[in-house]
């Protein structure tokens, strides 16, 4: 998962904690070894430094206190800054109607599940890695989707054929760039090839989509099964990110 598709902080007294204890954390880790000096030279030790992980934590916390999207969602009690970039799609598209019936791949922590159902969706089927907190309104479920068995769980769960999939799956980066871009585009395939089989004609499909990425086959496969296909750069997406989104309209 990138920087751009974490969760908000839930509030900013425990935000100034996790900074603080991170920071102490880091002072712990470069205090030297009894006798030695701060750099430990002399005693044949490893030098010690904060480790990459609690460092970018650091920085990744205070990019949130400043973000106005993760205030927003804290005051407008979504669970998600993400739940913005679907509720801008949603305002330009329509896609989500009183009655619809939506599944989310890749729901956690629930913001666009949240959206969906504040907009009127009759049933909402989600699934996450990670467990999700219950959202009134919806079948939260957590597995992998990419195993056997689980899409056709989701459509027992939601009672039928869906009006609208959603994918704003992510993994967490490796690191190592053609394996995670290898691992971006088999989810938007996994995802497409879901919508595709599954969703009533006239249903819509969102997906999560990185420009750049060579997603050449899955937009050639849903521009042949949509009537239209659309790339959209929500405003809460950041702006040096190369997320974008692809809006598959009237499955035919
Ligand atoms: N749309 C969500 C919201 O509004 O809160 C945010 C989704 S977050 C950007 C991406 C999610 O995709 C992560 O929670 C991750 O666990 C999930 N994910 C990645 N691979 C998955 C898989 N194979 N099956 C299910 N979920 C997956």
């Amino acid at each position: 998962m990138t920087d751009d598709e974490k969760p908000p902080v839930p509030n900013k007294s425990l935000t100034e904690n996790l900074v603080s204890d991170a920071a102490n954390n880091r002072r712990k880790m470069v205090r030297p070894p009894s006798g030695g000096t701060t750099a430990g030279r002399g005693m044949g030790t490893q030098i010690k430094t904060a480790d990459k992980k609690s460092m970018s934590s650091i920085q990744w916390i205070k990019r949130q206190l400043a973000d106005p999207w993760s205030e927003k969602a804290r005051a407008e009690g979504y669970r998600s800054r993400a739940a913005f970039k679907f509720a801008e799609i949603d305002d330009r598209f329509r896609l989500v109607k009183r009655g619809s019936k939506v599944i989310d791949l890749g729901a956690a922590p629930g913001g666009w599940v949240q959206v969906c159902v504040n907009r009127g969706a009759s049933a909402v089927v989600g699934v996450d890695l990670l467990p999700i907190e219950p959202i009134p309104g919806s079948v939260l479920i957590q597995a992998d989707f990419t195993d056997p068995g689980v899409d056709q769980q989701l459509l027992d769960e939601l009672g039928g054929a869906p009006d609208l999939v959603l994918s704003d799956m992510a993994h967490n980066t490796v690191g190592h760039r053609q394996t995670d871009h290898l691992k971006i585009i088999a989810l938007i395939e996994i995802a497409s090839d879901f919508a595709i089989r599954t969703l009533k004609p006239g249903g819509h499909f969102v997906t999560k989509n990185f420009q750049g990425g060579d997603a050449g086959r899955v937009l050639a496969e849903l521009r042949e099964a949509f009537e239209e296909v659309k790339y959209v750069k929500p405003a809460a997406s950041r702006k040096g990110s190369s997320e974008v989104y692809l809006v598959a309209l009237n499955r035919k």
